[in-house]
């Protein structure tokens, strides 16, 4: 049975590039039939905040992404890691270590003086026959990892292939502070055997720890999970993806209008492939989703192309499933709710979601007619709104006050108002465009005058 977690620390808002490591392990569990679980790694007080947390918790809601179990809190289980650390140690896998900060860091410039791995070298690491030194007073000590000297730590990993580290390059592990509180790599341990995880998939910047994470688990007497560990997703400036750099809170995209499945079928091929598909929805990825086909490079993020695949599912969503979805952001901005109520939204939906790229911006249009106002920009008002058509705009109001509202008889209207001016269908159509709907760039000016409506249309051309 499949179990997969992602395990966020809260130190920052996560990104893309963070919770495209959660997509995966999520992503697996749903192919299998199995679990997702979400574990906040919460153990640096200093950096991490309840913010943080929230924008995790609001990202994969949003996303679709809710853990089947969690989240767990590691602060919440301190009790528990010191419960295995004593067991660790009672088996003899543990040893306490006096060396100051001051011997460690003197140990670690002649290291380098003579061009070697700064390392543990094994002082206070009991053998037989060895005497240990003398015990200073007044320190408490630190607890390191017995780490197996000598032979390999593989892994077959599933995104980088086999991994062989040779345990001579691995020094002792501080696994407790003088404290006695866990280190981190002990947590994840403890973490991955209580929460039976079969399948550990995150970053490789988490590489380095897996040979000692692996030791951690075969001292516990556990065998280690499957590990694949998936390259880092860069920004478009070719940097490692960091809030630091300006990578924007996975919640800032719910809210500038992006399809929580859109984002899935981006941030899937952000490291993951298959074949020449680009555009699938939520059911199909994960029909297709097997850990075979990530990929071993580095992806770059690239907003044009999230912004293509955005529109690409919003074209194919359903006029009433869009205005369903936009009607809260008009609300929001201060429609009222029964106003849309009249029939308009999903035909509005119908006319200008081609044109769209987010959900914003068809909110954006459809408040050019559910708005009291429209305001054209003083470049489109010159360039279209001249003095010499206002006359023709006039006429047209008239013409329209004896006309059926529908899209046939508008076009008619328009047809006898063009032929009386002496005008052809662009020198009419621009300025109309302008002055009704706020811009000349629009769909056919007779389907965006007929949801207009009739009061608002002759209004707005009598006050061009
Ligand atoms: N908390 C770690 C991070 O946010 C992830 C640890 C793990 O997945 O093992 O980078």
């Amino acid at each position: 049975h499949v179990r997969t977690r992602f395990a966020p620390s809260p130190t920052g808002f996560i990104h893309l590039g963070n919770i495209r490591s959660a997509l995966y392990p999520w992503a697996f569990a749903r192919a299998t039939g199995g679990d997702f679980i979400l574990r906040i790694e919460d153990t640096d007080l200093e950096r991490s905040t309840q913010a943080a947390v929230d924008v995790i918790l609001e990202g994969m809601h949003w996303l679709g992404m809710d853990p089947d179990e969690g989240p767990f809190y590691q602060m919440q289980r301190m009790d528990r890691y010191k419960e295995v650390l004593a067991q660790l140690q009672a088996a003899g896998h543990v040893y306490p270590c006096y060396m100051s900060v001051v011997e460690l860091d003197a140990l670690r410039e002649k290291q380098m003086a003579a061009k070697e791995k700064p390392r543990y070298d094994g002082t206070w690491r009991p053998e037989s026959g060895k005497t240990l030194p003398p015990v200073p007073e007044g320190v408490q000590p630190v607890l390191r990892f017995k780490n197996p000297q000598g032979g390999v730590v593989a892994w077959d990993d599933k995104v980088k292939g086999r991994i062989e580290i040779r345990n001579d390059e691995l020094d002792d592990l501080v696994i407790a502070r003088p404290d006695g509180t866990p280190t981190y790599n002990f947590c994840v341990v403890v973490d991955d055997i209580d929460m039976a995880i079969t399948h550990v998939i995150r970053g490789d910047d988490h590489v380095n720890n897996t040979p000692r994470q692996i030791n951690i688990f075969r001292a516990l007497g556990k065998e280690p999970p499957v590990y694949a560990h998936l390259p880092t997703v860069l920004n478009e400036q070719g940097e490692k993806m960091s809030k630091r750099n300006g990578a924007k809170p996975v919640t800032q995209y719910r809210d500038e209008g992006f399809l929580p499945d859109a984002m899935v079928n981006y941030l899937a091929r952000l490291g993951w492939s298959h074949g020449d598909d680009e555009i699938f929805s939520r059911a199909q990825f994960i029909e297709w989703f097997n850990l075979d086909h990530l990929g071993r490079s580095a992806a770059q993020f690239d907003e044009a192309k999230l912004r293509w695949v955005n529109a690409q599912h919003l074209k194919a969503m359903s006029d009433d499933a869009l205005a369903a979805l936009i009607s809260p952001q008009l609300v929001q901005r201060g429609i009222a709710p029964e106003a849309l109520d009249d029939g308009r939204l999903p035909r509005i939906c119908a006319l200008f979601k081609d044109r769209c790229d987010t959900t914003v911006a068809l909110a954006d249009w459809a408040l050019v007619f559910y708005g009291s106002t429209v305001e054209p920009s003083a470049e489109e008002r010159a360039q279209h709104v001249t003095a010499a058509i206002a006359p023709a705009l006039d006429a047209l109001a008239a013409a329209l006050e004896e006309c059926v509202w529908d899209k046939a008889s508008i076009a008619a209207t328009f047809k006898q108002v063009l032929t009386a001016q002496g005008l052809k269908m662009p020198q009419l159509a621009m300025p109309v465009r302008v002055v009704t709907v706020g811009t000349a760039h629009t769909p056919s000016v007779d389907a965006v005058l007929e949801l207009v409506g009739k009061e608002k249309v002759i209004e707005r051309l009598r006050n061009h």
